[in-house]
């Protein structure tokens, strides 16, 4: 992929602009996400908050994960789209996803995590890593 990328809710009241490429790639299939974006898993990019540019105003959900940090999930206030995520094991890498990423044709997740809580009908890449839980 080239270098960056940008995205935006829904709506366009929330946008952000990345100046490099993700350092990590991943989908999740926990309960969590499901709940968070309404899908049956979540695809994330993750990037270093310092190389992330985000406007507009998002609220934002704390909850407890199983490893006891706390996840926080930012979403647009006005159309509901989840945006990225926080944890507060390493609070400066943010989790983008990336269904709001403009031509996100790039995307080749490097692992899926949580596969023990997988939907049945939901296919699972064999190449890749799977992780039972949390990629550790
Ligand atoms: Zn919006
Ligand atoms: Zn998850």
């Amino acid at each position: 992929m080239s270098e960056g990328f940008k995205g935006g809710c829904l709506c366009g009241a929330v946008s952000f602009e990345c100046a490099a490429a993700p350092k990590f790639q991943a989908n999740c299939h926990c309960d969590d996400c499901r709940k968070s974006g309404g899908g049956v898993y979540a695809s994330y990019a993750f990037v270093d908050e310092s190389t992330l540019t985000i406007q507009g105003e998002t609220g934002s959900y704390a909850s407890p994960a199983d490893s006891g940090n706390t996840m926080t999930r930012h979403f647009c206030t006005t159309c509901g789209s989840p945006v990225f995520h926080t944890n507060s094991r390493a609070p400066s890498r943010l989790g983008i996803r990336v269904g709001l990423i403009d031509s996100a044709d790039w995307f080749q997740p490097q692992a899926n995590v949580y596969t023990c809580r997988r939907l049945p009908s939901t296919p699972l890449d064999p190449e890749i890593t799977a992780f039972d839980k949390m990629r550790s």
